[in-house]
């Protein structure tokens, strides 16, 4: 299974209008982060988690020609606000796209893209299947996906295991019966916003320390703002199995 990383930034985290600090005009590819989304080609299908408002210029950027599925964590904007920019894969793959989300996340996409839905189909309308998540494991071709519930403050955003790759976003805690679902992987992506304190996100020692717990042999954080600051610097900062992803990091991953 290859990983690829679309975007590892938040709303704050791609370079800010107006914004003079040094991580918003780096030369630095590595701090230019778009929003949060990665790229899980399997064996026999090509999946992204998350589509922001991002995701029409990822897509082209990472030379995205296939897609199957899309698997949503949550339905903050800056993870489903790309779902129109599906069209042209229905057009050219001729195909609908499989999307993954629980039924919470499915009543946000039909309140805020409520023309998909509608009984009369126009031409070029994004063409969906929906998919039904709550926390059994299921099936995307021959890969078996785990969802793994985190808390974003007061609102539960699934994470998602695929063998020995866990992905996680936009936690702020993650309870013991979760943790153990994490444990064993080999890699792990989790959120880490900023040095500050927030009250929906990990700061950067959060992170670490749940990265320590979970015990993975390689973290990779990602979901960071501009606050986080350069990534050369935070880098030094970290222990060896933790690392700072950045946009187009791929990886291969059993
Ligand atoms: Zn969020
Ligand atoms: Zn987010």
């Amino acid at each position: 299974m290859k990983i690829t990383f679309l975007g590892t930034g938040t709303s704050q985290g791609i370079p800010v209008i107006g914004c003079g600090c040094a991580v918003c005009q780096s030369t630095d590819k590595r701090n230019n982060r778009l929003r949060v989304s990665v790229l899980v080609e399997t064996e026999d299908k090509t999946i992204v988690i998350d589509s922001g408002p991002d995701f029409r210029y990822q897509m082209i950027r990472a030379k995205v020609n296939d897609l199957d599925a899309i698997i949503y964590t949550h339905e903050h904007k800056d993870h489903v606000a790309g779902l129109d920019d599906i069209r042209p894969y229905n057009y050219l793959l001729k195909k609908l796209i499989d999307i993954y989300a629980t039924i919470r996340v499915q009543d946000a996409l039909r309140r805020e893209f409520s023309y998909i839905f509608e009984d009369t189909k126009y031409f070029g309308l994004p063409q969906i299947k929906l998919h039904t998540v709550d926390m059994q494991p299921f099936l995307i071709g021959e890969t078996i996906i785990i969802p793994i519930e985190v808390m974003h403050h007061k609102l539960p955003v699934l994470g998602y295991r695929f063998g020995d790759f866990t992905y996680i976003t936009d936690a702020k805690t993650i309870s013991d019966e979760s943790l153990e679902k994490i444990k064993g992987s080999k890699i792990l992506v989790i959120n880490a916003l900023q040095k500050e304190g927030h009250i929906s996100h990990f700061t950067l020692d959060e992170a670490i320390a749940f990265a320590n717990k979970a015990g993975a042999e390689t973290t990779y954080f990602t979901h960071m703002s501009h606050n986080l600051g350069l990534h050369a610097d935070i880098e030094k900062e970290l222990p060896s199995h933790i690392k700072l992803a950045y946009d187009g990091l791929s990886f291969e991953v059993e």
